[in-house]
């Protein structure tokens, strides 16, 4: 069994990433800048961005985490977008979400320009993503491409199945897959005897935000699983949607929680950000 190691794949790129920043750097003086902001105090977002922020700095990257109390209104967070749009030293802009009822998610991921998306949610992003043209892509579901890249799991010809269809996670990664030349069926809440198509899978990602959704007798033997789920339990335990101890014997190769998928997406943020840092 492979275990697929996002802690291992994510240091070996930002290893990279890291020379490639400092080359450029010392050849014209600049670096990749991002921007984060916070809304509020919710405590997953403040440790998301923390972690964010803190892998920039070690990158070699500029970093501005601007933090705003939750009683902000919707027109003053669209005017900080808009002149970090025009902010020649910021490459990347994200909103950690969730954000406050009263400002529309839609309007604000819109306000960020599409070539400055980091994070890809902006629609023109989303549909850049399926025509196959060129944009930026939701930073989980590339990580897990990468991942797959990275240990030479072989995509193409595969029947792949995502259970889960978010923005975020389910739907970019189906089509991310197709593109790679997988068959993919998407399992969601409304989908009748999921266990058919669920164990019929060679590449499985779950992304459902239930802990051990998925149990081994449900999994196909020798399947790539792939946990995208983060589940605190009661005792403060983080686990994925996959039952992993159970699945472990059962799969060829499979993400752990946490360490799999996590990983993963900051890396791939950065990544992100120094593509659209090389545009400019
Ligand atoms: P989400 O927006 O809540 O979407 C969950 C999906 O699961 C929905 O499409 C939903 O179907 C589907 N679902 C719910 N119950 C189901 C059921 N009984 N059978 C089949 N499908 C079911 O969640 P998300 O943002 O995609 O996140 C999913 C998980 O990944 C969460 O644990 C989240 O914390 C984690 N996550 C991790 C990372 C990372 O970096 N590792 C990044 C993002 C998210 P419907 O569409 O029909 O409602």
């Amino acid at each position: 069994m492979i275990l697929l190691d996002g802690n291992k794949s994510s240091k070996a790129r930002l290893e990279k990433l890291k020379e490639k920043v400092s080359a450029a750097e010392k050849k014209s003086g600049k670096k990749p800048g991002l921007a984060v902001i916070r809304i509020g105090e919710d405590p997953a977002s403040k440790i998301y961005v923390g972690k964010k922020v803190k892998t920039c700095s070690e990158i070699g990257f500029y970093s501005q985490e601007l933090h705003h109390s939750e009683k902000i209104s919707e027109s003053e967070l669209l005017k900080i977008i808009q002149s970090l749009n025009q902010n020649p030293k910021i490459h990347g802009i994200l909103t950690q979400l969730p954000l406050p009822k009263h400002i529309s998610e839609a309007a604000v991921i819109e306000a960020i320009s599409p070539e400055k998306d980091v994070d890809g949610f902006h629609p023109i992003n989303l549909g850049r993503l399926v025509a196959q043209q060129n944009g930026f892509v939701p930073c989980t579901p590339l990580g897990i491409m990468n991942l797959l890249v990275d240990n030479k799991i072989e995509i193409k010809g595969k029947r792949a199945v995502v259970i889960g269809r978010s923005r975020i996670v389910g739907r970019p990664i189906s089509l991310l897959l197709d593109h790679a030349g997988a068959t993919v069926t998407v399992v969601h809440s409304q989908t009748q005897n999921p266990n058919e198509m669920i164990s019929s899978a060679d590449i499985l990602v779950v992304a459902v935000g239930k802990p051990h959704f998925v149990k081994a007798d449900q999994i196909k033997k020798g399947a790539v699983v792939i946990d995208v789920g983060i589940n605190r339990l009661a005792d403060g335990k983080i686990v994925g949607d996959v039952d992993f101890e159970s699945a472990k014997d059962k799969v060829s190769a499979i993400t752990p929680v946490p360490g799999g998928v996590g990983p993963m997406t900051i890396c791939t943020l950065l990544e992100n950000t120094w593509k659209s840092f090389e545009r400019t």
